[in-house]
């Protein structure tokens, strides 16, 4: 089997209303780029890519050369061709690698009639739990959805439980002053007494802060406490204060990170992405290597449709020591581009997809028309917030929303894009 072509279509998929964070906002969408690999067998295998447009289409289109004759099994070669380490220096393409393994495995697995999970050892579980992701939101363009007092995210919380399961919630701080993200997440704790809950401020948080938040919230129900501030050093420094497991999924991404973090340890859990890390098998290899160390793994959400989904179904599938839910914003989205519709949530988990490969195809007429709609509507910048237009994002930082202030995004720049 030699691959023949590949090709990239950028989509904008909406969100039930724009999401909230450290950096600025999720506009009210997702803008992802599907990659489709061919085969001359006809085969097709599909890929995820965050974020798009022309560029990310030029970057897949870019890889031809590297991939035009290529065996799809041969996953070994395909990662020296794309992201050789020291090539990597100028080119990095670790997330371009991502999305054509994905679509590789998924082209095995359809040429073999076997899912992505077998061909990785076998699976583990029938299904992968998941948190909800508690964002603070701008209401969206109908003026629902907001999350913003205690009261609305208590109310959203409890909406999220009822309709899908969840009994692990994450909440994504570092938009307001950490005293009143401390109420919130405390007043999570006394809703939700038995659930588990975990708060993740984007690394937003001075050392002193996140001493002073941590040593607040010891003794709840944390899973972990996730990025309160940023790098390895502040995190070593802050282990020394609180007696909760550091959890990361921005210092942590690679191996020389987690090589550096094993010999000086400041992070307990490590979140693996299957786009960040290079695709399903480097996951697999740094949950070995944790497991080694006891350390913890948990698997983190960058923002996915479907296929990417499906990745982390099956990654989640095959690793024995994923003792906690995964993080997913699926559920924040009002669609996908799969065949079938969305995945369901039953219990807080998404049962893993049993056919062969990933287990999904496209919908084409959904393809169709969220690539209509990114042509109308463009990209956004996801590190500009379209409710403060002036303000940008500083770590640590010490410019925080208001929570007493209702802010419209849609005065925001380009109207907000909120669409
Ligand atoms: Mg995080």
């Amino acid at each position: 089997m030699r691959i023949v072509d590949v090709r990239g279509t950028t989509v904008t998929v909406p969100l039930e209303a724009p999401l909230r964070h450290a950096n600025g906002a999720h506009w009210g969408r997702f803008v992802r780029t599907i990659v489709e690999v061919e085969t001359d067998e006809g085969l097709i295998g599909l890929g995820e890519l965050g974020g798009g447009g022309e560029s990310a289409e030029v970057a897949i289109r870019g890889l031809k050369t590297y991939l035009v004759g290529h065996d799809p099994f041969d996953l070994n070669a395909l990662q020296f061709k794309i992201m050789n380490p020291t090539a990597s220096l100028y080119n990095n393409r670790m997330q371009l690698h991502a999305a054509i393994e994905f679509a590789c495995l998924d082209l095995i697995g359809k040429a073999l009639n076997v899912p992505v999970y077998q061909l990785l050892g076998g699976k583990l579980r029938e299904s992968v739990p998941f948190a909800s992701y508690l964002f603070f939101r701008y209401a969206n363009a109908t003026g629902e959805g907001e999350v913003r007092t205690i009261d609305q995210l208590i109310a959203h919380t409890a909406d999220l439980k009822k309709r899908w399961g969840f009994s692990t919630h994450k909440l994504k701080g570092g938009v307001f002053p950490p005293d009143y993200e401390l109420s919130c997440y405390q007043a999570l704790a006394k809703s939700f007494p038995h659930d588990s809950i975990r708060y993740d401020p984007n690394a937003a948080l001075s050392v002193e802060d996140a001493i002073r938040f941590g040593q607040a919230i010891e003794g709840l129900r944390n899973d972990y406490y996730e990025d309160p501030t940023w790098g390895l050093n502040g995190l070593r420094r802050l282990k020394s204060f609180v007696r909760i497991p550091l959890a990361t999924n921005t210092v942590v991404v690679n191996f020389e990170q987690l090589a550096a973090n094993i010999r000086d340890l400041a992070v307990d859990v490590i979140l693996l992405d299957t786009t960040f890390w290079g695709g399903i098998r480097a996951c697999i290899k740094a949950a070995h290597i944790c497991d080694a160390f006891q350390l913890g793994v948990s698997v983190h959400s960058s923002g996915e449709l479907g296929i990417q989904l499906a990745t982390m179904l099956h990654l989640g599938a095959v690793l024995p020591n994923l003792t906690f839910a995964a993080d997913a914003h699926y559920h924040h989205l009002q669609d996908d581009i799969i065949a079938g519709g969305k995945f369901c949530y039953r219990n807080g988990a998404i049962a893993v997809p049993t056919g062969p490969g990933l287990g999904i195809t496209l919908d084409r007429d959904k393809v169709a028309e969220y690539a209509e709609l990114y042509r109308s509507l463009g990209n956004y910048p996801y590190d500009r917030d379209p409710g403060r237009p002036t303000w940008f994002a500083m770590v640590p930082n010490r410019n925080w929303a208001d929570p007493e202030k209702q802010e419209d995004p849609c005065d925001g720049p380009k109207g907000g894009g909120l669409e």
